[in-house]
């Protein structure tokens, strides 16, 4: 399955969420989250727009440990502070205590992605459109990114981190948290 984010003017497409690999376990997960939506989707979506997807990257302790070897430090470091100001201490650095759970890279390549995050575990930075973005949007980008690792979907409003072209977002949006309190709790469901 793609998902692919249109053109924002000019500048180049997002990309991400390539083939499922996912692990039986994830699957499990994926389906009953899934079933759950059926159940509660109307009342999780009376305040918000709630936008899940149907994989995360979290791991059974409700982590997403990551390895950044990409050269966007910086942006991945302030993006990683947004979503922990909403819920603290569930992205964190791998250690040689954690189990990592996503790994960041970057190349260069003109083949319309800005970044791609998929369901086996990378995220990766296209520097080849990165390079021209201000160090905020770079930031929005890896914002983005990490919510999709986190089990965000794409979301409506111009102004959501999640909005699947608009780097207008300078904080996360109620969208953004409810989808983010949906596919954490989905996540802790699934798993039970
Ligand atoms: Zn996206």
């Amino acid at each position: 399955m793609d998902v692919q984010h249109g053109s924002k003017k000019d500048s180049p497409i997002l990309l991400e969420v390539s083939n499922m690999t996912n692990t039986c376990l994830r699957k499990l997960t994926t389906f009953i989250c899934i079933a759950l939506l059926c159940i509660f989707g109307v009342a999780q979506v009376a305040q918000a727009k709630v936008a899940v997807n149907i994989w995360n990257l979290m791991d059974s302790g409700e982590h997403l440990d990551y390895t950044n070897n990409s050269k966007y430090v910086v942006s991945v470091t302030t993006a990683v502070g947004w979503w922990n100001a909403y819920k603290k201490g569930v992205i964190r650095k791998d250690t040689s205590k954690t189990v990592n759970d996503v790994t960041m890279s970057h190349y260069s390549k003109k083949d319309g992605s800005i970044a791609i995050t998929s369901p086996s575990g990378t995220l990766k930075f296209n520097s080849y459109y990165m390079s021209s973005l201000s160090e905020h949007n770079r930031i929005e980008v890896a914002a983005h990114e990490i919510g999709h690792a986190l089990g965000l979907s794409h979301n409506s409003s111009k102004t959501d981190i999640m909005h699947a072209t608009s780097l207008d977002g300078d904080k996360l949006s109620k969208n953004d948290k409810e989808s983010y309190d949906y596919a954490y709790w989905c996540n802790q469901v699934g798993r039970m």
